[in-house]
This record gives structure tokens, sequence and C-alpha cells, in this order.
């Protein structure tokens, strides 16, 4: 997931694909609104006895008059549904157990989402009511598996023993509240070498040991393979499984990936002319086996120019044509799939239009 670059780039960038396409495209422009409506306060002029509740509820509530006045209607889940887990990445924003609920909104089988904020250091940790109100939504909705992605700030891999003693503790903690809602995955990114690739890698890797074995239980670590941008390590199908194989044995059945297909297309991987060549590679060096999450993202960003800019499916340079076949390829039909597409004007519209896309291609 790119959230924190999507803000800053996405108009200008926006404006840019705007002005290579066909004129068809240019009739929904897209406006920068930020991911998440600004917090209301209370009216000041009523003292209101519990104001952090209160504000709590509010920034909740839009969500709801959001979903009532989309036009866009929910994507329709056949039943039983031939496909794996499908959805996206939705806000948490107000508490884990809110999530469930907005992936119904949208149409999902499966969703993603932050245990806590991703780009700040602040820790959190869930009490036993919080994990129970999340297990409990989660149980009522109709999503049948979830994910979370990791802070954007832990580098794993960092030389500087500071940010990476930092990043390590964060990163325990990120994988003890997934075991403790009972989170399938944690998505996480292979961290920035810095100075020297190898020994970056092997800082990496026994960081991942560490916290494996700090936080035992139920959660899959999906390890995301990345754009290649400036000193990341995870960019090529070789280095991830280097990566994974530096993890003990006893570990291993804890280890997945997590395939962005914007990552891999800006990494140098050719879904749109090579596809079959791509997919051999990755089950050669890395295997179908490992696949435990699919992010499926069109690029803004050119093949092989390691920018992790993500565009709606088939509005960025990959395309529609790979996502169909990803869609219909049966290796990959019961790997969740879960999209981090900008949300656009509300919370619901663009990731509802995207899945009733993504169930169309599938047939399904
Ligand atoms: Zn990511
Ligand atoms: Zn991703």
């Amino acid at each position: 997931m790119s959230a924190k670059k999507k803000a800053g780039k996405k108009k200008a960038v926006a404006k840019k694909t705007a002005a290579k396409r066909p004129a068809a495209k240019k009739a929904a422009p897209k406006k920068s609104v930020p991911k998440r409506p600004a917090p209301r306060r209370p009216a000041p002029k009523k003292p209101a006895p519990k104001p952090a509740k209160r504000a709590a509820k509010r920034d909740i509530r839009p969500k709801a008059s959001d979903v009532r006045l989309s036009l866009v209607p929910k994507p329709v889940v056949p039943d039983p549904d031939p496909l794996g887990p499908l959805g996206a990445h939705v806000s948490s924003q107000g508490g884990a157990a809110l999530a469930p609920e907005r992936a119904d909104d949208i149409g999902a089988t499966g969703l993603q989402l932050f245990t806590k904020v991703p780009n700040q250091w602040k820790e959190k940790e869930f009490s036993a009511e919080e994990v129970a109100a999340y297990r409990t939504a989660l149980a009522a909705s109709g999503q049948r598996w979830a994910t979370s992605h990791d802070s954007y700030l832990i580098n794993l891999a960092s030389p500087d023993a500071t940010l990476r003693a930092r990043s390590l503790e964060s990163f325990t903690l990120e994988l003890k509240r997934c075991n403790a809602l009972g989170l399938d995955a944690l998505v996480s990114h292979p961290g920035n070498f810095i100075d020297e690739r190898e020994s970056g890698i092997a800082r990496n890797a026994d960081a991942i040991t560490e916290a494996l074995e700090a936080a035992p239980g139920p959660t899959r670590l999906c390890m995301e393979l990345t754009a290649g941008q400036g000193t990341v390590i995870g960019s090529t199908f070789e280095e991830m499984a280097d990566l994974l194989a530096r993890i003990p044995k006893h570990l291993q059945h804890r280890l997945g990936v997590c395939l962005d297909t914007c990552h891999v297309f800006a990494a140098g991987y050719d879904l749109v002319g090579d596809y079959d060549g791509v997919w051999a590679r990755f089950d050669d060096l890395i295997g179908f086996a490992r696949l435990g999450v699919l992010h499926l993202n069109d690029s803004l960003g050119a093949l092989g120019s390691h920018k992790d800019r993500h565009a709606l499916i088939g509005e960025g340079c990959i395309g529609d044509g790979a996502f169909r076949r990803i869609m219909q390829d049966e290796r990959l039909r019961l790997v969740p799939k879960m999209l981090e597409t900008p949300k656009g004007d509300d919370m619901v519209s663009n990731d509802r239009r995207m899945l009733t896309k993504l169930r169309a291609f599938a047939g399904a």
C-alpha cells in the first residue's frame, strides 16, 4: 500500500495520465480528496458530557450516509461464491470492529485494515472488549478473510540500531495485535537496506525471525514484493526468496508473500506482455504455495519505473487485460485479492465499481 504517497502526487499524476488517455476517460475527473472525512467537532455551544466519545461517534456516522448517497450499487456476491476472498483496504477509524461492516458496504468478501495509525510510532494494544467486538462484527459480516497492513515507518533492515530496535518493537506489537484479532495475515514491506544490500537483507531476516519467535499465533506473515524504489529490499523474486530462505525452518510455515501487481509491474515484471513468463518465474523462485495474498492495483508508473503509485484497475499502465487474466487464472482463484486503489470522492463508490469489474472479469 502506498497511501502515504498517494495524497501528494495524486493530482499531478492523475492529470498526466488523463492527458495520455482518450477523451472518454476525461469524463470522470478525480478530485484529490483526503482519504478519511475530517473529524467534525461537536457544536461548541452545548457542552457535551463526553466529548471524546461523541467525536468518535461522529467520525463513524458520515460513512453510513456515504453509503446511502452512493449511486454505485454493491457488487452482487453469488452464493456459493466461486471466488476466493475479494475485497479492499477499508478504514478502521473508530475501531477495528467497524471494518467488517465497511467491507460489507462495498460488497467485499475479505478485507485489509490497519490495526493502528500507520504513519505514527504510537502503539496500540487491543483490550479484551475490542477483540471481542471485532470478532463479533466479523462473524456477523460477510467477510471470510482479513489481513492487516503494517506501519510504513517500520524498517527492519535499517543499519541504524535505534531505528531498527524501534521498528522491531513496533513490528512485534503489530504481529501480536494481528494474532489477538485472529487475522489470517499480516502484510509487511521488506525494509530499506540504506548502506549495503547484503547486510540489510540479513538484518531484515534476523528481525523477522525475532518477531515471529516473540509473537507466536495464527496470523501468517506475508512479505510484500516491492517496486524497487530507493534501497528497498524485495523487488525481485530472487531477493524475496533469499530473504524468506534466511528464516529458520521451524518458522517457515508462518511465512508467505504478498504480490502487489503495481509493485511487481513497476519493478519490471511485465504482467501485460509476458503474463505466463512472470508467473512461471514466480512459481520457480517463490512458488504458488507461498502466495498468501494478491494486492490488485493498476500502476501509474510504467513497467520498470520503480514507482509505487497505485491506479484504479484499467486506468494505469497495466490495463484491464492482465487483471482479467488474473481473475480467470485457476492457480490464483482462491488466493485472497485486495484492492488498494484510490477511494475517490466517497469511501465506497470506487471500491464497489472495482469489485464489480473484477467479478465480471472472473465471470462470477
Ligand atoms: Zn503494502
Ligand atoms: Zn500493496
